[in-house]
Order: structure tokens, then sequence, then C-alpha cells
């Protein structure tokens, strides 16, 4: 008769053998990689920086930082140190990265240099921390090679800040942003802030990708929202808030109100509901919802919009009100905008 053993030897050899040709039967999902997607439209300018990198089989970290950076360098944007200064009329950054081993950095109000998310970077790879703010964050950077520059403001920024001051309540406003913007109109070479249709433009950029190699990585940078109270930080440098990168599942990122998303964890919202098995856009769906249901009456005056990327290069956005744009860019396209679905109709 048969030993026990010699039968669970027998019996794990011939499961083996029959479950090799099954596996090479198991449908898999097609992945588009290289991939990357922003957000807003002035997101396709920046996909383009992007994609010199990742169009070569480069990193998706590297191309994350390049793309920021090319937004962070144009003067006159919305982003960098040509954005919109706070109440006291200084540029204040905010910008994190994450890559695909989950190693992140992060930089929160910074003044007087250019390229926070290289900071940011540099933080990553070269301390044991993750975020270092102001000063601290400042004299890091100096010593790392980063110049000071001389925190005059843009001139679109000037021009907003006085038109701003001559009104200004020194107060948190909800909304102060929009309604400056609206004002204005039109702000920086990339995108006009306020469009006719009444939608409005804000001032994050936040960059996600998945590169050749199936490796996923995020970059998110900000001058925060126009007018904050002095010492303000939002959620663009915060993990798991303006940005989170998770290599098994996906990618999300966020532009809008910083402080509502901070209060649902958003990024790390979507990407463990794309761990639940949701899809891009119905994860950002569910986070914009999550933000609705704490406060309604409140969530018809601000905007918070996700975009997200899953490990097989799909993607997808939501946002509460409708105007926000976001762009992709991979292969076979050459780069496209996409307006998100909203909560709320067109008021
Ligand atoms: N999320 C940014 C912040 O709260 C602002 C923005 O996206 O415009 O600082």
């Amino acid at each position: 008769m048969q030993s026990r053993r010699k039968f669970i030897r027998g019996a794990a050899f011939s499961w083996s053998a029959l479950s090799i040709p099954m596996l090479s039967f198991a449908k898999k999902a097609a992945v588009t990689k290289p991939i990357v997607v922003s957000t807003w439209d002035s997101g396709l300018a920046v996909n383009a920086e992007a994609w010199k990198v990742l169009g070569k089989s480069g990193k998706a970290i590297d191309a994350v930082e390049v793309a920021a950076n090319s937004i962070e360098n144009t003067i006159n944007c919305c982003v960098g140190l040509g954005g919109n200064p706070d109440r006291d009329g200084k540029v204040t950054l905010d910008a994190c990265i994450m890559d695909e081993k989950a190693n992140c950095g992060s930089v929160a109000f910074l003044e007087k240099i250019k390229n926070p998310i290289s900071v940011a970077r540099k933080v990553m790879e070269k301390t044991p921390h993750v975020m270092l703010v102001g000063e601290g964050a400042q004299q890091f950077a100096l010593e790392n090679g980063f110049t000071k520059e001389s925190g005059a403001l843009s001139a679109d920024a000037e021009k907003t800040y006085k038109e701003w001051l001559k009104k200004s309540e020194y107060k948190p406003v909800m909304n102060i942003e929009q309604q400056q913007i609206k004002a204005k109109k039109g702000h920086g070479p990339f995108a006009p802030n306020y469009f006719e249709d009444g939608s409005f433009n804000h001032d994050t950029m936040g960059t996600i990708a998945l590169d050749n190699s199936g490796d996923l990585s995020g970059a998110c940078t900000t001058s925060g929202m126009g007018f904050k109270m002095r010492g303000r930080v939002g959620d663009s440098p915060i993990i798991g808030a303006g940005l989170f990168v998770d290599n098994e599942i996906g990618a999300a990122t966020s532009s809008g109100q910083g402080e509502e998303v901070i209060r649902v964890c958003g990024t790390h919202l979507v990407v463990e509901m794309m761990r639940a098995g949701k899809t891009p856009k119905e994860a950002c769906k569910i986070a914009v919802e999550r933000i609705i249901k704490i406060n309604p009456e409140k969530a018809r005056d601000f905007q918070v919009g996700f975009i997200a990327i899953n490990k097989n290069g799909e993607y997808g956005a939501y946002s509460i009100q409708p105007g926000f744009s976001y762009s992709v860019t991979k292969a076979d396209d050459g780069g496209k905008v996409y307006m998100a679905e909203s909560h709320f109709a067109k008021k």
C-alpha cells in the first residue's frame, strides 16, 4: 500500500505539473506602459518633458522629477516661485515625491528655492527623514547646491496680489483663490486659471507615471493656495494626501482645497480603493464622495480633483466641481487633455 507521505508527495507533483499549463492560459490584462498622467491641461507640456525620459525607457522617478521641474522653472506660472504669494506677499512652496520602493521625500513652507521637487528628492535620497520644512528645508537646499533666489514676485503674481490687497481680509477665506482668479482671468503661459465657462484652475502640478519596467512614481509641486495664511501648508507635500504611490497597486495625486484632501488622506484612500478592486476613476470618485459627505453644503464652494493610474496603466479622474482637467500621455497618442467627471454639475 502507498504510504501517506508518498501519496502526498505524488499528489503535490501531479498538481504542480497540471498547474503549469493552466497558468499559461490565465488571461493577463494588457498593460499600457509607459504612461504619464498630470493634473490640469497645463499637464500636457509637463507630460512632454516626462516623456523625454519615459520614451527612452527611463525611470518613472526621473520622469516625474523633470516634469515637475519644467513647470517650476516657468516664470509667471501658477507653480513654483512664479505662483501667487501668501497674505504677507511671500511665495512659499510645497512639494513631495515618491518612488516605486515607497521611498519618499517632501519639503513644505520652502522659500526662495526654484525647484522644491528636487529638494524633496534630495531629502528622500540623502536624509533619514521624509519631510523638511521652512528654514531647515531652505538650509538643506543651500547645503545641497541649490541657489537662493531673490524672492521677488512674478509680474502676474504681483498684479494679482495688489488686487487682493485692496480688500484683503486677514482671515482664512475658503474660496479666496477662486474669487481672485475670477476677477483677474488668465494666468501664466501654460493655461488660464479661470475659464470662460466658469471653471477654475488651481496651483498644483501632480504627475504620476508608470515606466517601461512597470514601476510607478509620482511628484506633486505647488505654491499652494493663493493668499493663504503665512505658514499654511496644504495637502501637496503630504504623502498620502497630495500624493501616494504603491508599486503593487497604483498611484494618485490631487489638486484643489488641500485642507479637505488632508482630512480624508485623499490619495492614500484612492490607492486603497484600487487595491480593493476599483478602477482608477471609481477610486477617485469614492475619495471625492468621502470629502463631500463630511460637509455637503460647504463642498458646493470648493474644488478638489484626483487623478490615478493603476499597475496596468489604466487611468482615471474625478472632481467635486466641473472644470478639473487632466493630461494623459502614452506611446500611441502623443498626449491628450480630458475633462474629469464631477459630482456637481455646472452652476
Ligand atoms: N492643493 C493645493 C493646496 O491646498 C492647492 C491647489 O491645488 O491649488 O495648497
